[in-house]
């Protein structure tokens, strides 16, 4: 499996040349490329990503805006958002029902729902193909289910909206925002995941002093055995 770090930048004003576009992950095996979330800044741009197909985490502007004058391919999303984006002009449509692994084009999508937004409601994907298997979920509070979302998993890709600062805000019962990268770690920690990439950077990231935030972050992962990098637009990786 390769990943190709296509986007890293969260829903912030800011933008530098490692972290210019809407956070996206592009997932490839064998002839296939999919790419998962599809923000406002990949508006007429999907042309040169060519994706085989596209799949959707939510519906907030930086995961699927860029699919406002449809898409050049099918696009595979969970019921609450297909709801919300009913009138945007994509022919090709695929339901991904939750805790249901869903093949597509050959890699294994589940998708996990995990908390952040009461409009949006959001899932992350435990993605798996070949012997590889990673956790992406570039926007969320928790996991629900989380045992299950990270069992073996080699590198869970996680939210960098904030890296210590609380993003979290109460809405009745339930809760809406980002979690730390900190206590992403703990998760990390605590189901026997020892690598984690963070993508969907927040402003700490994008405008702050890129190698001193990584090497305090270093530090705390390793106390949780974790060893992390901060995603940059372009980069590669192979499983
Ligand atoms: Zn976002
Ligand atoms: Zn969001």
């Amino acid at each position: 499996m390769n990943l190709t770090f296509l986007g890293t930048r969260g829903e912030i004003d800011a933008r530098t040349r490692r972290h210019r576009m809407h956070t996206s992950l592009l997932v490839s095996y064998r002839a296939a490329n999919v790419m998962i979330d599809c923000g406002l800044d990949w508006l007429g741009k999907l042309k040169r990503v060519d994706p085989s197909a596209i799949v959707l985490t939510h519906a907030h502007p930086d995961h699927a805006w860029g699919l406002k004058q449809g898409a050049p391919c099918p696009v595979y999303a969970p019921e609450k958002t297909w709801q919300e984006l009913r009138h945007y002009p994509i022919k090709d449509r695929h339901l991904i029902k939750e805790r249901t692994p869903t093949k597509i084009c050959g890699i294994t999508f589940e998708a996990f729902p995990v908390e952040h937004s009461i409009l949006s409601p959001t899932v992350g994907y435990r993605v798996s193909a070949g012997r590889a298997c990673i956790f992406y979920a570039p926007d969320l509070i928790f996991i629900h289910e989380r045992s299950a979302a990270l069992k073996d998993v080699q590198i869970y890709i996680g939210d960098g909206a904030t890296i210590t600062r609380t993003f979290i805000r109460r809405r009745g019962k339930a809760l809406i925002g980002h979690s730390p990268v900190r206590t992403q770690f703990t998760w990390c920690q605590k189901e026997g995941v020892h690598r984690a990439i963070i993508t969907h950077c927040g402003s700490e990231i994008v405008t702050g002093d890129e190698r001193k935030i990584l090497a305090s972050l270093c530090a705390i992962a390793a106390e949780h055995g974790v060893e992390i990098s901060i995603a940059y637009d372009g980069m590669k990786l192979t499983l």
